[in-house]
Formats: C-alpha cells, structure tokens, sequence
C-alpha cells in the first residue's frame, strides 16, 4: 500500500536519503523545504519555512486535500549555529530553537489531525545525540534536540490510544553539508568506535523501520545511530 509520507528538510542530506527511501518503497512522499527542492521520484515538492505555522499548517492541509490523511511525517529540518555560549547572540539562539524545535512542534501538531482522524500513523523526528554528549559550542542546538525527546515522549502519550507512534532518531556524525566545516569533526571522527561518520542512509534506514509495520509496537523511543559515538557518556 502506497503510503502518504511528509518528509521536512528533504532538499538535501540526511533528509533527501529519507525522501528517496519512502520513493523506493512506492510511497507518495511530500518534501517541505525553504527552497523547495526535493529529490526525483517525489510527488510533490513545496518551499515552507517551518519555523512559521501558518506556512506549515497550510502546506500539510493541501497535502492532505491531495493525497489524503497523513501517514508518515520525519521530521528533519534543521540548522546549527554554533558557538560559545558567551558570545553567543539572541539571533544565534532564536534561529536554532525557532527552527529545530518550534518548526518540529508545528510540523506534529499539523498532521495530528488527520491521523487522529485516521487512526494510524508514525511520526519520527530527527534528534541528535548532541544532548546526550555535551558538545562545546552547541548550547542553542542541544537545547533544541534535547527539547525535541520530551516533546516526543509527551506527544507519545497522548495519541497512541489513536495506534499512533511517535519516536525520535538521534544520529551522531553524519556526512552531510551541516557537517563539512564542523570545527570537532576530525577530532570527533577519531571517537567513533565504528571508525568513521556515517551515511545519510545509515540514518533512513531506521527512519524507514521505524515508521513501518515491524516498529508498530514501539513509541516514545530514542534510538540512537551514532556508530558507538555517544557509548559512556
Ligand atoms: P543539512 O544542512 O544537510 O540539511 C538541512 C535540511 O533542512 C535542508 O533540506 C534544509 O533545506 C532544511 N531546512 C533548514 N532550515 C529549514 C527551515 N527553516 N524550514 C524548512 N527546511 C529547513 O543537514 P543534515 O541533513 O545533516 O541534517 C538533517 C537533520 O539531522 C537536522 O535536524 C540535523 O540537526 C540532524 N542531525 C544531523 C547530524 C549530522 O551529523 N549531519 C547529526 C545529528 C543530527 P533548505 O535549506 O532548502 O531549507
């Protein structure tokens, strides 16, 4: 069965291996972006900012007016602004909180309606493993993911009597143009007890299961894929 799947930040990334999985399966899936660009396969492609509700709220109901009820949303979009907590600006702090965290409440609460309706659905959000660890300069995004995980658990709680589960995916290093010109990245590659950064589809593949009928009995999970990054901490 084809299923009707919203991925954000699909433009690129960890986001587009996402996308493209769904596509592989035979799924419709709806990539939501600033720029609107989404990999070849997708069925449609839409430029949303998600730190705006409005704009998010209107892209899922012309999605839903077109392929029907939701029944996957990964949640990926994000950004980094890092920097020292002393020197980091209001703006820096905003930026990374009104998108990583605002734009994922307003991506869940946008596609509740029709699963509830449903009765059905999976929503994953792309966390990281940031919070877990402590990385210096990262107060702002930490905050963020760390915020997504109790999000998620309470969102969890309130929908499954709907057979809607809601998991988060915390993945560590990952090859991607956020990671290109980490200031820690060699030195965190050097960390990784499986030897080197992983792959935007190390990361989809899990996004794939958990929103497929094997994960149906697991909510409120964090599963982390980090190649052993985060061990000890
Ligand atoms: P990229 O920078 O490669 O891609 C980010 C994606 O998010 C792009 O598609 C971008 O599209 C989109 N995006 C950014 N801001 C917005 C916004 N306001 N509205 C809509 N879309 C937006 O990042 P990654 O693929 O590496 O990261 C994807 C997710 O994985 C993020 O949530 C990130 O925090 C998380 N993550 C990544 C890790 C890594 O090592 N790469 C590690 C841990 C977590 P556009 O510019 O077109 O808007």
């Amino acid at each position: 069965m084809s299923r009707h799947v919203i991925v954000t930040g699909a433009s690129r990334g960890i986001g587009a291996a996402i996308a493209q999985h769904f596509v592989a399966l035979g799924d419709q899936v709806v990539g939501l972006s600033r720029s609107g660009v989404a990999p070849a396969g997708c069925t449609d492609a839409r430029a949303v900012d998600v730190a705006d509700a409005d704009a998010v709220g209107a892209a899922v109901k012309a999605s839903v007016e077109r392929l029907g009820p939701v029944d996957v949303m990964v949640v990926n979009a994000g950004v980094t602004r890092d920097g020292l907590a002393l020197r980091m600006s209001d703006e820096q702090w905003r930026e990374v909180l009104a998108t990583d965290l605002d734009g994922a409440f307003y991506c869940a609460r946008a596609v509740l309606p029709s699963m509830v309706r449903n009765r059905r659905g999976a929503i994953v959000f792309i966390g990281s493993v940031s919070p877990f660890m402590g990385v210096p300069g990262q107060a702002n995004y930490a905050a963020a993911k760390a915020g997504l995980v109790g999000m998620a658990r309470s969102l969890a709680t309130e929908v499954a009597s709907r057979s809607i589960t809601v998991n988060v995916v915390a993945p560590g290093l990952i090859d991607t143009e956020m990671t290109t010109d980490l200031a820690s990245r060699e030195a965190m590659t050097a960390r990784i007890p499986l030897g080197h950064a992983g792959t935007p589809s190390d990361i989809a593949g899990v996004v794939g299961f958990l929103a497929g009928n094997h994960a149906r009995y697991i909510t409120g999970a964090v599963i982390v894929v980090d190649g052993g990054l985060s061990l000890g901490h």
